[in-house]
């Protein structure tokens, strides 16, 4: 009997502990996944409105610091002076301002202008990295997972409405690679601990392509999805401004530090002297501790303080692409982790649209200042703009993994942008791509603090680690500074925001759904303040968009201006509201309004107008609007145009409403748009060059019948000809040049048709049509820079 009872008592204990595991299993199972704000009765009510001091405000602030009126235990000198209003510098005010701290950030441009508007939009440990950390064994890489990993839980959580789990995708075409990616992700997992968001799991080939239409097929084995956090990174860093200066800061875009102020018994720096670009004028702000926050300029200001010191910072360019949302899911991203030159390339879906990219070359800055005559002359954000050569192999990587019954096209890419990587150099030549994306702090012998190198999502553990040394340099701000508050600390915008905000937006503003969740997401709670800072009239509708088909409204220039510091046309279209990275072409056309309103708010005269619009116009035409900028594109003039001008020019230069509409109605994509009847025409003329296929016979000679056709083919040098014969039929394809004809045969995938010994190359119907399709896409946009910059010149002359 007591043996029988010792093993029902072992029976029963190892099914107890086995059933605990399995709950306790379960239970973390469960509970995984990243916790939302609760939907709480207050997120259905505008929270009290809160406006930030205008920006004259600040700069008195700034000025005050340095006024020898008062005296040295004043307390208008700063504790901080952060130099730099990327993510890395808004985060270091943030910190600071929160420990109570007294803090100040100058930007020289706009907030986020830099690298932190123009990345991924990752909240990502990293699993490249991880790869890296595993088969070099790096520990270096090892590290940097693991603190991205802890941060990317606090960063999703401080900023709810701005960031969001995002599923990625990683599709296997070697079955040998099925346990490879698998265990890679379940590891990332495992790293991620208590932080993670869902665990990774394998999907069968059929799964994936269910999930994922557009991906390639062929050799498809499976895929493995993993979860990353996206987020909208200027705004994110705009938020985080705007938390700083709420907590106390003083921050200000648009003003630039050119020297640095020391003590001349200690050669200590005792502030900067600071421009400001908007007003004119220099000033001296004074400081306990400046902290040099400037990313890919980080070298240029500490040689400010030591002129002889050794570069740090190497800086590589990241190209990504915009592409229409067709190419991909809405909820989930993909990963290509052995491009052709063993670079990864990430496919994700953002702002409605979807990105692709990245690149990692070396990149030197100086090589691209323009010649100016000013000696303090750099290189603007804006200024750095994606290499033609680096948007192809991008395009070319993103065919690689699609089906091959979509083709991806160079006037497909609706948007391109360059960003460059503040890496912390090894003192080593050649590529940057093996450079440890970690972050280093120093100090130097004039006593600032530099923080440099890292990425978005550890920008708070690198903000407090700045903070911290900042304290230990300068012992006066120990007894006033608290410890560190940014783990819980929530970003203006998120308290009492939930994920069902936006219907209470609805019900109360009457918005189309779309435009109600791109307001909540974009903005978060404060989208109340935007909405009651508004008044609708019965002649025009505030929330109107500002460019169709996009949820940008209106209402977001006015507000970009009084509550955001917008101080440029591409403060609002690029980095308050994200159209010009979404779509460029759109943010053009959008772009005449937003002068319009900015010049009537800002008091610019029509110099002023003029100017600033055909510096947005360049930015924008560099981040490819209209896909292929350098074709037909004439020097800028002084005027600006009204959109309805505008859009009455290009159609009284084509004389064609079908080639308007991508500028003026729902549909920004033309390359789909066919005018009722227009097949048919083309189908006449394509008749009428064509000959029966096999080289007997001509087209003239047939009937253009349908049947006839498919077998019918039109020689490639014909096709000019044909296309000038529908312009005589009322459809507008003349005056087109030889290397633009080029291109769009190029575009149309028949410059690669293979050519048959001595044949003529010849396509047949459907490939006519896509010549076509490729002329409008390619025509209007050329023509409507014609038309913009040739009625510039007597618009808004006074
Ligand atoms: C292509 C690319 C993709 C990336 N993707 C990701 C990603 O998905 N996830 C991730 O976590 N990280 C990513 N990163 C990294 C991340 O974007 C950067 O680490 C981060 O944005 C750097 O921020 P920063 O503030 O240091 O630099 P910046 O954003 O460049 O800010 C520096 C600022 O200093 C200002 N400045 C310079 N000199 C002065 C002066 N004298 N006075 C006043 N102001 C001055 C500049 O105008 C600039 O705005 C990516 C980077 C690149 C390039």
């Amino acid at each position: 009997m007591a043996p029988r009872l010792r093993a029902l008592t072992r029976r029963t204990l190892t099914l107890l502990t086995l059933s605990t595991a399995t709950a306790g299993a379960g239970y973390l199972y469960l509970n995984s996944g990243p916790a939302y704000p609760q939907t709480t009765h207050e997120s259905r009510r505008p929270p009290p409105p809160w406006s930030p001091p205008p920006r004259s405000a600040m700069i008195d602030a700034l000025k005050r610091s340095a006024d020898p009126k008062r005296g040295e235990d004043d307390d208008s000198q700063f504790d901080i002076l952060v130099v730099g209003g990327g993510a890395t510098g808004a985060g270091v005010a943030v910190d600071a301002a929160s420990r109570g701290l007294r803090v100040a950030l100058v930007e020289r441009e706009d907030f986020a202008s830099g690298t932190s508007s123009k990345s991924t939009k990752l909240v990502h440990g990293g699993v490249r990295y991880l790869q890296k950390a595993v088969f070099e064994l790096d520990y270096e890489q090892y590290k940097l997972v693991r603190e991205a990993l802890r941060e990317r839980r606090v960063f999703l959580q401080t900023a709810p409405y701005l960031s969001h789990m995002l599923p990625i995708m990683l599709p296997i075409y070697k079955y040998w690679q099925v346990p490879y990616y698998w265990s890679g992700c379940k590891l990332y997992d495992l790293l991620a601990g208590k932080e993670n968001m869902e665990t990774s799991y394998l999907m069968s080939k059929g799964k994936a392509l269910e999930q994922f239409p557009m991906l390639k097929s062929d050799g498809l084995v499976g895929a493995v999805v993993y979860y990353d956090g996206q987020h909208n990174d200027s705004r994110m860093n705009l938020a985080l401004i705007l938390t700083a200066i709420k907590a106390g800061a003083t921050a200000t875009n648009y003003c630039g530090v050119t020297s640095l102020r020391k003590d001349p018994t200690t050669g200590l720096i005792t502030g900067a002297r600071v421009k400001d670009y908007i007003a004119g004028g220099e000033f001296d702000v004074k400081a306990k501790v400046i902290i040099n926050a400037t990313g890919p300029y980080t070298d240029s200001l500490l040689s400010l303080s030591t002129p002889t010191h050794k570069p740090i910072v190497r800086a590589s360019s990241g190209v990504h692409i915009a592409l229409p949302s067709y190419y991909a899911p809405t909820g989930m991203g993909l990963l290509d982790p052995a491009t052709s030159d063993g670079r990864v390339v990430f496919f994700l879906p953002w702002e409605g649209g979807v990105i692709a990219g990245t690149t990692d070359d070396p990149y030197d800055m100086r090589a691209h200042i323009k010649p100016q005559e000013k000696k303090d002359a750099y290189l603007s954000g804006d200024d750095i703009l994606p290499r033609e050569s680096e948007i192809q192999w991008v395009i070319d990587e993103v065919r690689g993994y699609l089906s091959g019954d979509i083709k991806v096209r160079r006037g497909d890419v609706l948007s391109a942008w360059s960003g460059l990587r503040p890496l912390i150099s090894s003192g080593a030549a050649g590529g940057t791509e093996g450079l440890v994306r970690s972050h280093v702090v120093k100090v130097d012998e004039g006593g600032m603090v530099t923080i440099a190198g890292g990425k978005w999502t550890t920008y708070r553990a690198m903000a407090e680690e700045a903070v911290d040394e900042a304290i230990e340099v300068c012992p006066g701000l120990k007894a006033k500074a608290q410890k560190c508050q940014t783990q819980e600390l929530k970003l203006v915008g998120s308290e009492g925001w939930d994920r069902n905000m936006f219907i209470g937006l609805i019900q109360r503003y009457g918005l189309h759904p779309e435009v109600a969740r791109h307001l909540s997401s974009s903005y978060g709670s404060q989208a109340w303040t935007l909405l009651s800072s508004t008044t609708q009239t019965a002649a025009l509708d505030p929330h109107r968009p500002l460019s169709t088909p996009h949820p940008f409204t209106h209402s977001e220039i006015t507000y970009a201006l009084t509550h955001e510091y917008a101080q440029k046309p591409l403060d609002v279209l690029l980095r308050r509201t994200r159209l010009g990275f979404v779509d460029a072409r759109a943010a053009l056309s959008a772009l005449p309004e937003v002068v319009r309103v900015m010049g009537d708010t800002l008091g610019w005269d029509m110099r002023q107008r003029a100017e600033e619009a055909r510096r947005a116009e360049e930015v924008l035409r560099g981040m490819g609007a209209g896909g292929r900028v350098e074709v037909g594109t004439p020097s800028s003039g002084e005027g600006w145009l009204r959109i309805g001008e505008l859009q009455r020019r290009v159609c009284a230069l084509f004389g064609c409403s079908a080639l308007l509409r991508p500028f003026s109605g729902a549909a920004t994509y033309p390359r789909a748009l066919f005018e009722p009847g227009e097949i048919e025409v083309l189908r006449e003329v394509f008749g009428q060059y064509a000959r029966v296929s096999g080289g007997s016979g001509s087209g003239s000679d047939s009937e253009p019948g349908f049947g006839v056709q498919e077998q019918m083919r039109m020689p490639v040098s014909m096709i000019r000809e044909a296309v000038r014969s529908v312009a005589g039929l009322g459809y507008a394809y003349d005056g087109v040049r030889e290397s633009d004809f080029r291109y769009i045969l190029r575009e149309a995938g028949l410059s690669d048709l293979p050519e048959g010994e001595g044949r003529v190359r010849d396509v047949d119907f459907e490939e006519f049509v896509e010549v076509r399709t490729c002329f409008i896409s390619h025509s209007v946009f050329a023509l409507l820079i014609r038309a913009v910059s040739c009625s510039c010149s007597c618009s808004h002359k006074p």
